[in-house]
């Protein structure tokens, strides 16, 4: 059980800065997020599109967005519970009690929820038996390349995602690129690059193919793909990974008894505070008059709810406002001595 001042559901931007604004007021924040990685729309969606409206940032994109937004809460030294959905949320006395998906308990006075437009989720392969070797033949994400090492493999899918991984797995592995198109839906770059390399001998490409049936018991030994014309051709192989996009979810927000408005959490504007005390909502996922599916907006949005929490975190503290320079919370973590 782990106890903390606030539980953020959500490490996209709206998140991560909510974890600053909480520290430099002196609260502890733990942050889960059903993604493997931090950075939510903007690393999942588009980690390399430019963005020109962050305030006093030119041009950044999606990826040195969360980067600088990472290395900005570095002080807090924040605990991420990656890989890890929020299920359920119960009143445990004063507080609030979250359960995530790996029955992980969390204790808190305050939720701040800015999961954006919900969980995303990987589109799976549309036959029964993926299910069954799913972790273990049948991957959706990547978490250690080098677990590939010199396997068989067969990627899925004609997006960046599956072009960028045929590219970086050839470099160790028997690759086998398989869509159900002629032509990809990547960069042309990386479609000039899988071409280029088919030609090399360094991967190999089937196209117009989708998954028709998996073999083998326990493991993978074979798959077969089957294109338009029904034709079908067995290929051995370790594994396949699928690379189909994200279907994006509200997912279990839904039942937590908050007020909804079209798959969205209406909010008080005055500290962003949901239908429940101690719940918050910031970024693309709360709603209110005006609402802008803005970055900067939630950014906004999550210093209010921030110290909204610190009323709840710490009943016996009158909450002071500071400047940052001058925060002693900020001033303690760089080592800086408050005169
Ligand atoms: C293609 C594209 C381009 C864009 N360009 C711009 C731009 O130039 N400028 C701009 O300001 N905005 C832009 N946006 C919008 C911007 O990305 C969003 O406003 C922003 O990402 C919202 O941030 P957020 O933190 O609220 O949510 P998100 O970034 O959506 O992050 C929410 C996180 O919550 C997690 N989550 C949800 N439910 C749960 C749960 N139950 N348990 C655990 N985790 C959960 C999700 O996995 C996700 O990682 C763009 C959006 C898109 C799609």
């Amino acid at each position: 059980m782990i106890k903390t001042d606030v539980l953020v559901i959500g490490a996209g931007p709206a998140g991560l800065f909510a974890v600053h604004q909480l520290g430099l007021i002196g609260l502890k924040a733990e942050v889960v997020d059903n993604l493997d990685k931090i950075g939510g729309q903007c690393i999942e969606l588009y980690p390399d599109k430019p963005i020109y409206d962050i305030p006093a940032i030119s041009e950044c994109t999606g990826e040195s967005l969360t980067k600088n937004l990472l290395e900005q809460i570095k002080p807090f030294k924040t605990n991420f519970h990656l890989n890890e959905r929020v299920q359920e949320i119960s009143k445990d006395k004063k507080d609030w009690k979250i359960l995530t998906s790996k029955k992980k308990i969390f204790i808190s006075p305050n939720i701040i929820i800015a999961g954006g437009v919900g969980s995303f989720e990987p589109r799976k392969f549309p036959i029964e038996e993926a299910g069954k070797f799913e972790n273990n033949g049948v991957y959706y994400s990547i978490k250690d390349k080098n677990y590939f090492k010199n396997k068989k493999i067969c990627i899925f899918g004609g997006g960046d995602s599956a072009l960028d991984w045929a590219i970086e797995l050839s470099k160790f592995a028997e690759v086998i690129l398989i869509h159900r198109r002629n032509e990809f839906r990547g960069t042309e770059n990386s479609s000039k690059t899988v071409k280029k390399l088919e030609k090399e001998g360094k991967l190999k490409i089937k196209t117009p193919f989708q998954i028709n049936s998996i073999e083998g018991q326990g493991k993978i030994n074979a798959i077969t793909i089957k294109n338009e014309d029904g034709k079908t051709e067995k290929i051995t192989t370790d594994c396949i990974l699928g690379f189909f996009g994200l279907i994006m979810k509200l997912g279990p927000i839904a039942d937590w008894g908050l007020n909804l408005d079209k798959k969205h959490i209406p909010v008080n504007t005055e500290n962003f505070q949901t239908n429940k005390n101690g719940i918050f909502a910031i970024g693309d996922i709360c709603t209110y008059p005006g609402k802008l599916k803005l970055i900067l907006s939630g950014f906004h949005e999550a210093a209010l709810a921030a110290r909204a929490c610190f009323k709840n975190a710490k009943p016996n503290e009158k909450y002071k406002f500071e400047f940052s320079t001058t925060s002693k919370n900020m001033q303690g973590r760089l080592g800086i001595n408050k005169k």
